[in-house]
């Protein structure tokens, strides 16, 4: 009897200290700035969940509407890990941008740049991402893991080359995020670790619909006329003359300009939105930490929201902060909650996950572990709208509080200090013509890097096709296509 009460408990103790070594082993690496550490023998290799926040604003995160918290739960998730307050994306539309999420490449390196433009009836021009830019999910299935996703937006389909290394890819369009979470809860009862899962929730994009027990929570209706009240609930055909107009297609538009109170109606629609994401997101994320509690989850947003700011709607068309900047938050076994200020790209995300599971680094990678970024790296982003008849062709670059975007069919530059200009209203360009030549001089860098880095990628002919009527109808409803 002694003796099996002696073996229960030097067996208890053993397993004890190798908990406590895992653990610390995790920790290690929150407190050591995240530089991979080696792998601890018989360690289980966390799962990872990347979730993308499609069209959310980085500042709905803090926001407050009608003195209430916009997203109250994913801010508190925020505050319990780790919090990126100053990333931003590598593209501001969602086809290009997720495709440098999932591949650590620049839009200039994976060349995903365009949708079709059925405007000017120019079909068939649908970028692909190209087999030959490793995805995180092929990344990770090489290493072991089983891959699996819940995708909403039509951008990011099979037939876009976004499936690619999904061991399971459930395409879901324009679905809400309770359909999301129960899709994804579903697959955590079915999947074995370790796994890769990606979740795409589309509720936060234009059309600005709140389920309907959402819809009255920050104040709507508001106290307009009648004709603006239409406007506001169709706001799909005010943001079209918007869009239209502001782009050259139409002269002159047809809607009248929105008063205040109307416009302020709209983004309480937006915000409806975002928490009904909220709740559906930490539905998942209870039963996943509950379930799954050795996993690293990444939360982001593909990029951004235009809501009038620098006359602009919708996003894509700029790289001014409301598109350019995105929340971002980091969860993982040991992972100490902090706040860190320094940039960081989108295309970090696959190197940070990467060096996190101390998994050797394609050397293809354009971004870097965020826990060992270097605080004076620049950042970038760029677009070049979301058709070729757009002809908008935007670099940016973000060095410490300067930024530069530069409009390549122009020329012309806009510099800000985001320090003393957060809102970007004063362009410094002609004042600090030091600051404006340095900047210049690291976007060429960067663009001959792109060149260099896209060398070995398939010429664009080979990456084009032609979406499906079905699928241009979903990319119709979100604004993509007219
Ligand atoms: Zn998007």
């Amino acid at each position: 009897m002694y003796r099996q009460l002696l073996i229960v408990i030097v067996i208890t103790a053993i397993a004890t200290m190798l908990a406590m070594g895992a653990v610390e082993h995790w920790r290690r690496m929150g407190t050591s700035g995240g530089a991979p550490q080696p792998s601890a023998p018989g360690l289980a290799r966390p799962n990872v969940v990347l979730i993308v926040l499609d069209a959310l604003r980085a500042d709905r995160l803090d926001a407050m509407r009608n003195s209430e918290p916009v997203m109250p739960k994913l801010a508190r998730y925020a505050r319990e890990n780790v919090r990126f307050t100053n990333a931003v994306t590598a593209c501001t539309w969602t086809r290009p941008s997720v495709a440098s999420i999932l591949t650590s490449l620049y839009m200039d390196t994976h060349q995903v740049c365009y949708g079709a433009d059925l405007r000017h009836q120019i079909k068939g021009n649908d970028d692909i991402l190209s087999k030959d830019c490793e995805t995180l999910a092929t990344f990770l299935k090489k290493a072991g893991y089983l891959t699996t996703a819940v995708q909403t937006n039509a951008n990011c389909v099979q037939a876009l080359g976004f499936a690619e290394g999904f061991d399971q890819y459930e395409f879901k369009g324009n679905v809400t995020a309770d359909v999301v979470t129960d899709c994804a809860l579903q697959q955590l009862t079915r999947i074995a670790a370790p796994f890769f899962m990606y979740l795409h929730y589309i509720d936060p994009h234009i059309p600005y619909e709140p389920p309907e027990s959402y819809r009255n929570l920050f104040g709507f209706p508001p106290a307009i006329s009648p004709e603006e009240l239409a406007i506001v609930t169709n706001f799909l055909d005010y943001f079209w003359d918007h869009i239209d107009h502001i782009l050259g297609y139409k002269p002159h538009r047809t809607f009248p300009e929105l008063s205040q109170e109307a416009k302020e109606a709209v983004q309480t629609l937006y915000d409806g939105e975002s928490r009904f994401l909220d709740d559906e997101l930490a539905r998942f994320l209870a039963t996943l930490q509950r379930k799954q509690p050795n996993t690293i989850v990444v939360i982001l947003a593909d990029h951004g929201e235009h809501f009038w700011e620098h006359g602009c709607l919708g996003h894509g068309l700029t790289e001014y902060r409301e598109e350019m900047d995105v929340p971002l938050i980091l969860s993982g076994p040991g992972l100490i909650p902090k706040n860190i200020g320094a940039l960081a790209e989108t295309v970090d995300i696959v190197p940070t996950i990467a060096a996190l599971l101390h998994l050797k680094a394609n050397p293809r990678w354009q971004g870097i572990d965020l826990f060992t970024r270097p605080n004076d790296q620049p950042a970038f982003s760029a677009t070049r709208g979301c058709w070729p008849s757009t002809r908008i062709e935007l670099e940016a670059i973000l060095l410490g509080s300067l930024k530069l975007i530069l409009d390549k069919t122009t020329d012309q530059a806009e510099l800000y200090d985001l320090a003393t200009d957060p809102h970007e209203k004063h362009n410094l360009a002609a004042a600090r013509g030091t600051d404006l030549d340095k900047l210049k001089a690291l976007l060429a860098q960067h663009r001959q890097a792109n060149i260099k880095a896209r060398l070995a990628t398939p010429s664009p002919a080979d990456t084009k096709t032609q979406l499906d009527p079905a699928l241009l109808d979903q990319l119709k409803s979100l604004g993509y296509v007219k």
